[in-house]
């Protein structure tokens, strides 16, 4: 082994909500043989990497942030990413977190030594050796830019929402805004007073709820500051209301019909053209995909500067583009709300396994793990916001505490089982979750609702949400159970085992082995 490998108990991949979080959970585990690896130069993720014009969250910030760091000062319901990015460095020092952090670490690849039992990983600056990798690269850090014949060609601008370009001003341009997901929408109204022509590509509608947002006053900071049970109930509420809502999504997709109602009168009250309304009413039951939430867009559509193309942009012909349906516009800038590679995760090429495969080839038929954390095949390598761990309605930062929970357990179970070992999810405990997850899913607005998503893969199948309640996640994933992983020794430990006849402590581990 010529390259110097520097090891450490656990790996965390990623300082966005997930690894930050895992950080500070192997702190407060006692566990500080751990270092953070990060490919970018500082810490964010999602808060980091998406600057664009009116981003902000669209789950209230009180239950969009850490239980056990709680903000009473934060500035409006929906806060803005400034300040999200803001609160994420906040904690990075209050827990003390940026030691371990190693900004500028590309992770290239990871591989498992079966005899070492540990875990390679080649980075972009280093090479490191792990017990335990928890991959928190997040599912929306990659961003996804289609094909355009002709794009090449663009004498303009092109960039993607996640990455956007503040030095070039849209100021009087002509611009075309390619998508009408969750970005796109928080995008269109911040940059339609601006430019001087703004040309919208909308393959699907999406429904538009109003957003509630509202600076919160320094009345109810200061009670949130003195009173910190306050902050704790306000969040309390925000949970519970969406857990009730949880149902119509999994279960009753016909109650959603009220919903769309709201939704249409929420339109209805901007839109006053019957043509664009009708463009811009989706023929899908509301839910299935993603609900966005916004009080501006539609003002913002409805602006004398702004063309609604209803489909897709098809190609770029000089500094033309082109729809699938033939419509034309002229313009200076393109900038793509087109997403994020989520079910096809890049990470998962970086992968390489027991097998000597990649998580992508063994997830070629679709991504599947056990509890949303581990995958068969891939001993001690867990993911933060892993298969099916994903929301429609609620904070990712409830799913990713669970994660949390879980990751604690695994690790305490590596240290009661003791010396030299790894867990191995076994193959039938990974595919009994998912038939359970999948046979669920069979019911849910998100695969019954009439439209293709981001929550689908390329077969058809929903690998990304939970059916379920964030609080039915939790219980699932409080412990691990045993009899769910093969338990794994190191080879000179089982060498060892076997002259001494299998005694003492390799001989309950191997007796686990069987569990
Ligand atoms: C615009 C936008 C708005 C959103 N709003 C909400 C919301 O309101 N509510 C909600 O619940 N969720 C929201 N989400 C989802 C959001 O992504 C999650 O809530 C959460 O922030 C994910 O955290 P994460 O740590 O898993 O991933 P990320 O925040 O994406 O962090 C992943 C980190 O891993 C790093 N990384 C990736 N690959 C490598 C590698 N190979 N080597 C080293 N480092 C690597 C990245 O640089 C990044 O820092 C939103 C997402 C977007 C894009």
């Amino acid at each position: 082994m010529s390259q110097q490998y520097e090891h450490v108990r656990v790996a965390v991949i990623g300082s966005g909500f997930g690894g930050l979080g895992a950080a500070v959970r192997l702190r407060r585990e006692g566990i500080t043989d751990f270092v953070v690896l990060e490919r970018a130069e500082s810490v964010g993720g999602t808060w980091r990497d998406n600057s664009y014009p009116g981003c902000a969250c669209d789950v209230p910030s009180h239950l969009y942030s850490f239980s056990f760091a709680p903000n009473p000062d934060w500035p409006r319901t929906f806060s803005g990413q400034e300040h999200i990015r803001a609160y994420l460095e906040h904690v990075t020092d209050t827990f003390g977190i940026r030691p371990h952090i190693r900004f500028g670490h590309d992770v290239l690849t990871m591989r498992w030594n079966t005899d070492e039992l540990h875990w390679e990983i080649e980075t972009s600056r280093g090479a490191f050796t792990a017990d335990v990798v928890v991959s928190a690269t997040g599912p929306l850090s990659d961003p996804k830019m289609p094909e355009i014949p002709g794009l090449d060609g663009f004498p303009g601008k092109v960039f993607h929402s996640a990455r956007w370009d503040h030095d070039y001003d849209l100021r009087g341009k002509r611009v075309a805004m390619i998508g009408t997901g969750a970005s796109a929408i928080q995008i269109v109204p911040s940059i339609q007073p601006l430019v001087a022509k703004l040309t919208l590509f909308q393959r699907t509608p999406p429904w538009v709820m109003p957003r509630m947002d509202r600076a919160i006053s320094a009345g109810e900071r200061w009670l949130h500051r003195r009173l910190p049970l306050t902050g704790t109930a306000r969040r309390g509420l925000l949970w519970g209301i969406r857990e009730l809502q949880v149902s119509a999504f999994t279960k009753r997709p016909d109650q959603l019909g009220l919903i769309e109602s709201l939704a249409k009168a929420n339109m209805a009250k901007s839109i006053k053209d019957p043509a664009l309304r009708a463009k811009l009413t989706p023929s899908y039951r509301i839910g299935c995909k993603r609900i966005l939430l916004s009080g501006d867009y539609y003002p913002a559509l409805a602006r004398p500067n702004v063309d609604v193309v209803a489909s897709g942009l098809a190609e770029v012909r000089g500094s033309t583009v082109v729809s699938a349906g033939g419509d034309e516009a002229e313009v200076d800038a393109i900038v793509f709300g087109t997403g994020f590679h989520v079910t096809d995760l890049p990470i998962a090429d970086r992968v390489v396994g027991a097998d000597g495969i990649t998580l992508a080839e063994a997830w070629k038929d679709g991504m599947e793990s056990l509890r949303g954390a581990t995958a068969a095949g891939f001993p001690n390598w867990m993911t933060i916001i892993g298969p099916n761990t994903g929301l429609g309605n609620s904070s990712m930062i409830l799913m990713i505490e669970s994660q949390l929970n879980y990751m604690a357990d695994y690790l305490r179970q590596l240290d009661v089982l003791g010396g030299r070992v790894a867990l191995a999810a076994r193959p039938s405990a990974v595919h009994a979750w998912n038939r359970r997850v999948q046979d669920r899913m069979k019911r849910t607005v998100w695969n019954t609702g009439g439209c293709t998503s981001w929550y689908l893969d390329a077969s058809g199948r929903n690998t990304t949400l939970w059916p379920g309640t964030t609080g039915e996640f939790r219980r699932q994933t409080r412990t691990v159970d045993l009899a769910e992983y093969e338990v794994i020794r190191a080879p000179r430990v089982r060498d060892a085992a076997a002259d001494a006849g299998s005694t003492g402590a390799v001989a309950a581990a191997v007796g686990e082995e069987g569990a």
